[in-house]
């Protein structure tokens, strides 16, 4: 044991240090964010009180009293709605909160009993948690950094397979008509960048999800800025274009490519993402098992370009450019509800089986992943039904329409789905009305084993 004296001059360092932690959540559009951050405020407010967190040390063993919001540190990034978010969920009937479209902060100052009491008196700790929230659309644009205007008109074109063309129909005769070598005409640009950007949105709305620019989904306060007027040309051969005019369509079109590069993808990461200190991305892998194969598969794709935004090795685009820190970093499978609980396991199994590069790469660069499934806001209870001697697992919720339903929603493959799966079994998951709340925290699935890997460690 070491003297009392040494003890009380590292509790009181421990006590100077700055405690506070940088938690962002990310995933793309309806995996679930606003869900999820809504919850974790709620759990950690109801901390010590009807908050349900056992699978979180510091809160099954009492030490954990609550949080308090406080002001954000950044006063210009908006702040998470919160209030709105809970005032939609305790009307009558309760409604999903609409989702947020940008980037938003919440500060929390979480406090706790550490494990280690100190002769000081230090009883309590405290925590000050930052949480972020933006959509996991900005971080499609990473690898747009390590292109041109060129290639990256040719990696698009390429990627535009039949299925997606079809969403695109209205741009590709337009496009066509446009002559590069032209003197650039504004209207004209706009148009056509106007319908890019339908085209993308249409493609999203069938289910898509590897789409760039990923500002032209979400564009936050960019929306009809001439920044995110432009879009990929046909026909731009390696080196065969010369240089163009400097007032062309081609010339324009590249120069807000690069606009684009630097003055909105870079920043957002060099401003907020390179100071995150760790990192939940959420994926509603359940949805995607009921859009079908075509849509499952660019889910993939669309992860696989979003974790880039997590490749560590030292030759990354990432690390490169940014050299960023996260140190801890969490992928959840979301609305677990959606599938009675022996499932689970294999929820997980398969958001593992999907992102097995992505999860290789992160394990290899020594950054600590954990995955999980999740419902940050369960809207189902597991009920067992007994139809002639067999019982089987249910699940019992209301539907969006008020309809008290009880079902079975089909089967989560345990490894990625084959042509077979898709044949056999259609997948249908009805969404349901969140639950009714009465005034404590809301009900969840494993959310506190999420904070357990996110910020259990601080909380000693
Ligand atoms: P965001 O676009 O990533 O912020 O996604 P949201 O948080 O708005 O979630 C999109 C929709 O998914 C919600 O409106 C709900 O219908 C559904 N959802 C999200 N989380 C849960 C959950 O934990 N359980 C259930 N049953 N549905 C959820």
């Amino acid at each position: 044991m070491r003297p009392p004296l040494a003890r009380d001059v590292q509790d009181l360092l421990e006590r100077g240090r700055d405690r506070q932690l940088r938690l962002a959540v990310t995933g793309l559009s309806r995996a679930g964010k606003t869900a999820f951050l809504t919850s974790l405020v709620n759990q950690l407010r109801h901390a010590g009180l009807e908050a349900r967190l056992d699978l979180l040390p510091a809160a099954r063993e009492g030490r954990l009293l609550g949080a308090r919001r406080v002001d954000q540190g950044d006063l210009s990034v908006p702040r998470f709605p919160y209030d709105p978010a809970m005032a939609a969920l305790t009307e009558r009937p309760p409604r999903w909160p609409e989702p947020t479209r940008g980037i938003s902060e919440l500060r929390l100052l979480i406090r706790y009993r550490p494990t280690r009491r100190g002769l000081l008196g230090g009883e309590t700790r405290q925590l000050t948690l930052d949480l972020f929230d933006y959509p996991g659309e900005w971080l499609l644009d990473l690898p747009l950094l390590g292109h041109d205007y060129a290639s990256w008109s040719r990696a698009q074109w390429q990627g535009l397979g039949p299925a997606r063309r079809e969403h695109f129909a209205d741009w590709l005769a337009a496009v066509a008509e446009l002559d590069p070598a032209a003197p650039a005409d504004e209207a004209q640009l706009a148009g056509l960048a106007e319908r890019y950007a339908e085209g993308l949105r249409s493609a999203r709305e069938a289910g898509f999800a590897d789409l760039q620019p990923g500002r032209f989904l979400l564009p936050g306060d960019l929306a009809g800025a001439p920044v995110l007027q432009f879009f990929p040309l046909p026909g731009l051969d390696d080196g065969a274009t010369g240089k163009p005019a400097p007032e062309s369509n081609l010339a324009t079109l590249t120069r807000r490519f690069r606009h684009y590069q630097q003055k909105v993808v870079k920043p957002f990461y060099r401003e907020h993402f390179r100071r995150f200190d760790r990192q939940i991305v959420l994926v509603d892998l359940l949805g995607a098992l009921g859009a079908g194969p075509e849509r499952f598969d660019d889910l993939a794709r669309a992860l696989g370009t979003l974790m880039q935004s997590f490749d560590y090795g030292k030759r990354s685009l990432l690390n490169r450019l940014f050299a960023p820190r996260i140190d801890r970093l969490a992928i959840a499978a979301t609305k677990a509800d959606h599938v009675t609980p022996e499932q689970h396991p294999r929820l997980v199994a398969l958001l593992e089986a999907l992102l097995a590069e992505p999860l290789k790469e992160l394990r290899f660069a020594d950054v600590p992943v954990k995955a999980l499934s999740l419902a940050a806001i369960r809207a189902t209870e597991p009920r067992e039904v007994t139809q002639r001697g067999t019982t089987s697992p249910a699940l019992r919720g209301t539907l969006l329409s008020g309809e008290e339903a009880l079902l079975f929603p089909g089967e989560v493959p345990g490894r990625l789905p084959d042509r077979d799966f898709w044949h056999r079994q259609g997948f249908d998951f009805p969404a349901f009305r969140p639950p009714p709340i009465d005034g404590g925290a809301l009900p969840h699935i494993r959310l506190d084993a999420a904070l357990d890997w996110l910020l259990g460690d601080k909380l000693t």
